[in-house]
């Protein structure tokens, strides 16, 4: 099992980390930004750590704008999380008399529009009303004992994208089931980072990247460079990377790594991914780790987390369909060996030390 200190806290721990690439300097720098300076911030928000990498002129300046950054991603937290209870998400879901529409939020509406719509897309295996199921998951995670048949049972009959009807006009989410609970736990950090990456850019703060845990989403590059450099973390318990990290270039783009690296529960030689298979209930049992690359962080979140359900040959057909998103991903086979799958553009994201 996990060693992370709390669920919450493992459900997202850092799995990519950033840092500034001072390898090629190809923008001709304007004297102003010569006068930039690079400022950090962490704070734990949904949970996780969100670190922020701004240029800007002042402290002034960069504490202004990551403060307003920071704000907006506790506003999310209070309308996405499944974790605090007065969430709207879990407004919502308690509130559900099957049947009712429910008005929700302009923020939520698109978080779970664009969820069902890659639910549709994947034929269910992407699917934000495994709740129920993922509660299970978390306890067999705390107890070490697979769910018991009946529980799962009940679990499945609660979970279902297409026992969600949604209002377009009236931005309304109507269950057509009894004790059905989402949980966007696999797109909601994308959207977060690209939400404060938005209000970094407003405020003037163009040159910035954005880590939540292992969502990363950047801005233009640092001055005197073409991209920021990010590298992808091995898997704990060996590299399934290979012996050298994989090092990748962001500029105005997301990246984001999906897999159970750091959550998952052995049973009886069996290692269970947090990430389940809605038709079957199941926790993932094929150790994976998934990078895509998006445009957004939204995309990037939500597709990696599709890919690791779908595997890697329906997983590249899902990105086929998605123009200018590109895959990473290594799945273990026996023993310490490793496969290894990329779309045909990841080549180029690779930074080229
Ligand atoms: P990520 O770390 O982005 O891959 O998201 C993993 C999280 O997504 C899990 O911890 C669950 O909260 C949630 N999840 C698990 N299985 C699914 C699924 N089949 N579809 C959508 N979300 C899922
Ligand atoms: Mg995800």
């Amino acid at each position: 099992m996990s060693s992370q200190p709390s669920a919450r806290s493992a459900t997202n721990t850092l799995r990519i980390s950033a840092i500034l690439c001072a390898l090629f300097v190809s923008l001709p720098e304007v004297a102003a930004e010569e006068e930039l300076q690079r400022f950090e911030f962490q704070r734990i928000r949904m949970g996780i750590p969100v670190s922020l990498t701004v240029y800007a002129s002042t402290q002034e300046s960069a504490n202004e704008a990551t403060n307003a950054a920071y704000a907006r991603l506790k506003q999310l937290d209070q309308l996405l999380s499944d974790y605090d209870d007065d969430s709207e998400l879990m407004r919502v879901c308690k509130g559900a008399a099957v049947g009712v529409p429910q008005a929700v939020s302009p923020d939520f509406w698109l978080v779970l529009q664009r969820a069902q719509q890659l639910a549709g897309e994947t034929d269910g295996a992407f699917d934000v009303t495994v709740g129920p199921l993922v509660k299970l998951w978390r306890s067999a995670r705390r107890s070490r004992t697979l769910p018991a048949p009946d529980r799962l049972a009940a679990a499945l009959s609660r979970t279902g994208y297409q026992k969600l009807r949604l209002d377009e006009e009236r931005q309304t989410v109507t269950f057509l089931q009894t004790g059905m609970e989402l949980d966007f736990g696999a797109i909601a950090k994308g959207y977060a980072a690209d939400e404060a990456l938005r209000i970094l850019r407003e405020r003037g703060l163009h040159r910035a990247l954005v880590a939540v845990a292992g969502d990363l989403v950047a801005g233009d590059p640092p001055p005197g460079r073409s991209f920021w450099r990010v590298e992808i973390e091995p898997l704990r318990g060996g590299s399934p990377h290979g012996s050298s990290p994989e090092r990748i270039q962001l500029v105005n783009g997301a990246v984001s790594t999906s897999g159970d690296a750091y959550r998952f529960v052995e049973i009886e030689g069996v290692r269970y991914s947090h990430i389940v298979n809605p038709r079957t209930g199941i926790g993932l049992t094929t150790p994976c780790s998934v990078t895509v690359f998006a445009k957004t962080g939204i995309a990037a979140d939500s597709l990696s987390t599709a890919v690791a359900i779908l595997g890697r040959e329906a997983g590249s057909r899902l990105l086929e369909k998605h123009p200018g998103t590109e895959m990473y991903f290594v799945e273990s086979q026996s023993g310490d060996e490793r496969r290894t799958t990329t779309t045909p553009g990841w080549a180029a994201l690779r930074t080229p030390d």
